[in-house]
């Protein structure tokens, strides 16, 4: 079986300002002399970006962006585009995040032009995909993340998807609700996202495709998610705003120890 090296990320959504964020950076640039053994990943608002960019620089950590538009530049008021966000600095950007879709109506197509975009702007990318309660309620989930990876990710070729693309299974119905997926749905719902990005673009690569899960991941149920065969990682919101929850998500593997 392929080692996948698990991925621990932080979305902080609009949330967390300058003192907070140099407080949270700082502790964990500290606390990272005792290592993790997974890779770590921070999300911060657009306006801080360079900030946790320049706090962080050395440690490894990923940073990112929490969206991008898919022009290079424009009359877009208010947005940012890839090139500005590589221009910055940047690593990542997370791509079709449930509230990106749902709250400011991104389309499966959108979502690839933003993927593509940043591609090409040299980042790499966190791909959300999840289905919403009545989706699931339908038993429709499957087939609702088959056609956002089908769209998402069409064009993309086997060694972008394992090397550069992280997928994120976030059932919108879990996210900020308290209500995490329980270990069993998770594993349901990764195997069955490996095997459909097999079928984009081979076994290989989707062997080696990082599949985190988001959905109220806390320090609490970290290590039973993190313990199912087909989940990398997890993508977190809320937890994530604490430099101790946060961390200690990330030290999963050390609960009980
Ligand atoms: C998210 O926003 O990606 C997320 C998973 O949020 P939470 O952990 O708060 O559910």
């Amino acid at each position: 079986m392929t080692a996948r090296r698990p991925f621990i990320a932080g979305n902080w959504k609009m949330h967390l300002d300058r003192v907070a964020i140099d407080g949270f950076c700082k502790g964990l640039k500290l606390n990272l002399a005792d290592p993790v053994d997974c890779r770590l990943g921070i999300f911060p608002p657009v306006v801080y970006l360079e900030r946790v960019l320049r706090a962080l620089d050395g440690t490894g950590v990923t940073v990112g962006a929490q969206t991008c538009h898919p022009a290079d530049q424009g009359a877009f008021t208010g947005e940012v585009s890839a090139r500005m966000l590589a221009d910055v600095g940047a690593h990542a950007v997370l791509v079709g995040h449930s509230e990106r879709r749902h709250v400011f109506g991104e389309t499966d197509s959108d979502v690839r032009e933003r993927l593509d975009a940043a591609l090409t702007a040299g980042l790499d990318v966190v791909l959300c995909v999840g289905e919403t309660l009545d989706e699931r309620r339908a038993g429709d989930t499957l087939q609702v993340v088959q056609r956002q990876l089908q769209v998402g990710l069409s064009g993309v070729d086997g060694d972008t998807l394992a090397g550069r693309i992280t997928i994120a299974y976030e059932p919108v119905w879990a996210i900020g609700t308290g209500q995490t997926a329980t270990p069993q749905q998770a594993q349901e719902a990764h195997a069955e996202i490996r095997k459909m990005l097999g079928a984009l673009t081979g076994a290989d690569a989707a062997a080696r495709t990082i599949i985190q899960y988001g959905g109220s991941v806390k320090p609490a149920n970290a290590a039973e998610l993190m313990d199912c065969p087909d989940v990398d990682g997890a993508l977190v919101g809320g937890a994530s705003l604490e430099l101790s929850s946060f961390e200690a998500i990330a030290r999963f593997d050390r609960q009980g120890v």
